[in-house]
This record gives C-alpha cells, structure tokens and sequence, in this order.
C-alpha cells in the first residue's frame, strides 16, 4: 500500500496523480501498488526511448486493440500476424464466433443472463454447489491429517477455508448495461464506449465497501478462478459443461473433470502466493515460522520437479517449464487432484462400484482428469507460453499432477521405477 503522494515519485517521468485525474477515477489517498518494478522500469524507458519511437508504439497498441473492430483489411493483418504467425491458428473463426467472442468481451452479463436461462438450470447449480461442499470437507478432514503443519497454522487454516466463498454458475444481481450506447453502424465506437463503460463501473468500487459477490468472469466463460483479496472460488456457468460436468455421467467422472477444478481453485487458496492472505483476503501472514519453511521445503520440490519437464523440444533446441513461474498452479493441480479423489472416495464409501467399459471408478476418474486438458499447440506458440504462461501446459498438468499421486499408482498398478511413479514424490498439501 503507498500514499497518493508517494505513488507520483516511483515514475517521476510519467505524471500518475495526472493520469488518475484524466481517466475519470475519484480522488483516493491510498493505493494498491501491485508491483512497484513496473513503474520503475516505465519510467526509464520513458526516457531510454527516444520520443517517436514512444508515438509509433502507443500508435501500435491503439490499432492492434482496435483491429478485430475495424474494417476487413485490419482484421485480416490482425489475424496474419497474432493468430497466423504467432499461434499457428490456420484460418480465422467463422464470424459468428468472433461476433459472440465478441459480445461476450463487451456486454458479457448481458449475454450471460441469455445463456444461463438457456443452459444453465437451477439443478446444474444444486449438483456443482453439492461437490463443492463435498471437496471443501475433503479439505478440511485433509488439513487434520497434515503432519508437518502446528495446530496454530492448522486453526488458521481452518478459519481461511471455512471463510470461502463459494459462487457458482452467475451472480446473484445481473450488470445494468444501459448506459451503454450501442450503434448498429459503428462497431469499434461500440466496444470503446463498452471498454469506457467497464473502466468507470470498476473505478467507481474506490473508497467502497468490497462487494465479494462481483464477478470477474462472464457466465458463458469456460474457466474458473480463485480471488486472493476476496477469499472466494468462482465457477461461471461456461464451465459446468462436458468435458469438465456432464450431467449424463457418474460422479467418478465429474469428480475427475470438474471436482479437481473446483479442487483446483480451492487449493489457490494455500498455494505460494495464496497462502500469504488471510481469512478476510488480506495481505497477512498467519504461518508460523516453522510452518513456513516446512512449506518452502515442499514447494521446492515441485518447484525442481516441473523444471526438469520439457515444454517443447524442435530443431530450435529444449525449452524447459519454469518450476518457479508455475508453482502456483502445479500446486493447485495437484492439490486439486488429491481432493478431489478424497471427496469421491467418501461419495463411492463402502459401495463396490461396478466398472464402466471395462474401467473401474478410480480409473475413469483419473481418465477424465487427462481428457480435460487434451490440448493442439504449435511450437512456436508452446515456447511463448513456457515463458509468459503461469500454467503448464496440459500435457504436464495431467503427467506431472499423477506421477505424484500415490492413488493413480494404484488405479493403474503401476511399480516403482515406472514413469508414472515419481520418486521421491512431490507433494505441498
Ligand atoms: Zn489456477
């Protein structure tokens, strides 16, 4: 946190008080600087870099926000060179996608309201609420069995994991958009007056009392997140889909796809940067000394683990994942995975599932773990992420999250020495 006053000296070169000033947010006295380096960095290009080398790029990054909206000679040169040339992509999406992509980016809880009275029924959000409460108990029994944790930090996660908030499907409140003036005739003046209308909703939060229940994601979104400041896991409507939830199919299979998801964020929670927030999401350090190295040894061990994966190899050379830069998300990965099966188990109990097409439960769950993250990705695009991507790429989220679990080696009997049985194995939660 820094004072307004403060915050003018970390980029003398650019004047911040006057660009808060400009772009229409309300006076505030203190602020959340996520990461000071930026500004540093910011402020010597600004005088690194001569004066229309500044104008050409700020020219560039105007037309490259505003190319999809513009005329058909922009989006063919945007598409060229950001999805051709840069990912691989091989032609452009049909114009129908583009145009929901689209809509979705602009007025998105519009469309979402349409969505979800289409798709999404009240049942679909009973069952998701059910497994979520399901894995939340499988955390809880978890975090009691943990041997290299104090029952001070234990009490305290147990007050960070009852604290949650769980939101799933949409929000309770839908946005009112109608201050928003749509134009049948012009297209990008459209999705900048949507852009503008964003930029004031989220600087009018300033100097008010956190709303928890605002999402960040659109209902038809196929993603999920966890907020650190907020203490809460959300699961838009997009994602309550095959092949994450099916509502056709039995639980080991929902528990393999969307419960290790939902496992997923919940672990957010505890992994290296969540844990260093509190119950209430701030910025509180509630480990005791002990408990934080323990946890430090665990992570690193991840850390080494997913550094010594390969995320692409071609006639440019290996590039390797960065352990470090995905940490987070292996550990909410693997985190997820254990707690997941842990609910399924307590669902299946002391019943004797029978096999489906010859795989028992235990087995389909890990096989509809692999079928989420089956993925298509050139090289090119595979070497940008391994540097840019906190994630790593599906083919290691599934391999690197079940070599570490003792429960797939046994779902599959597989021996010592084998791939998929990593020794010493990984594990932080
Ligand atoms: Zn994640």
């Amino acid at each position: 946190m820094m004072e307004a006053t403060e915050i003018a000296t970390l980029a003398p070169n650019f004047d911040l008080i006057e660009y808060f000033a400009g772009n229409g947010s309300p006076r505030f006295t203190s602020l959340n600087v996520g990461n000071p380096a930026f500004f540093k960095t910011v402020n010597e290009q600004l005088s690194g870099a001569a004066l229309d080398d500044w104008k050409t790029y700020l020219r560039w990054r105007t037309l490259d926000t505003y190319a999809p909206a513009l005329s058909q000679a922009f989006v063919d040169e945007d598409f060229e060179f950001s999805r051709k040339f840069m990912a691989g992509q091989k032609e452009i999406e049909p114009r129908w996608k583009r145009c929901v992509r689209s809509t979705d980016h602009s007025l998105g809880m519009a469309l979402g309201q349409l969505y979800v009275d289409k798709v999404f029924g009240p049942d679909s959000k009973a069952r998701t609420l059910k497994m979520v409460q399901a894995i939340e108990q499988a955390m809880h029994a978890d975090i009691g069995q943990i041997s290299w944790m104090s029952n001070t930090t234990r009490q305290r996660a147990y007050a960070k994991l009852n604290a949650v908030v769980n939101n799933i499907g949409y929000p309770d409140q839908w946005r009112d958009y109608s201050t928003v003036i749509v134009q049948r005739d012009d297209y990008a003046g459209n999705s900048r007056r949507a852009a503008a209308f964003e930029v004031k909703r989220e600087n009018d939060k300033i100097q008010k009392p956190t709303d928890r229940k605002d999402w960040d994601m659109t209902p038809p979104t196929v993603n999920a997140y966890y907020r650190a400041e907020m203490n809460d896991i959300n699961f838009p409507a997009g994602i309550l889909q095959p092949p994450f939830y099916d509502k056709e199919m039995d639980d080991a299979v929902n528990f393999g796809a969307i419960g290790v998801v939902i496992g997923h964020e919940l672990t957010h929670g505890f992994d290296d940067q969540g844990r260093k927030y509190d119950a209430a999401g701030n910025l509180q350090d509630w480990w005791t000394p002990e408990d934080q190295k323990a946890f430090a040894r665990r992570a690193a061990c991840t850390a080494d683990e997913y550094s010594s994966f390969v995320a692409v190899k071609d006639d440019k050379g290996e590039v390797h994942l960065n352990g470090k830069l995905t940490l987070g998300e292996n550990t909410a990965d693997n985190g997820g995975l254990k707690l997941a099966y842990l609910a399924l188990m307590n669902m299946i109990g002391d019943h004797r599932l029978k096999p489906i097409d010859g795989f028992t439960p235990q087995q389909r769950f890990f096989l509809a773990y692999g079928q989420i993250w089956c993925q298509n990705v050139t090289d090119r695009q595979a070497r940008v992420l391994a540097i840019v991507d906190p994630h790593s790429p599906g083919r290691w989220r599934v391999n690197g999250a079940v070599q570490n679990s003792a429960a797939f080696q046994q779902a599959f009997s597989c021996k010592d020495g084998q791939p998929m049985v990593r020794e010493p194995a990984c594990r932080v939660w």
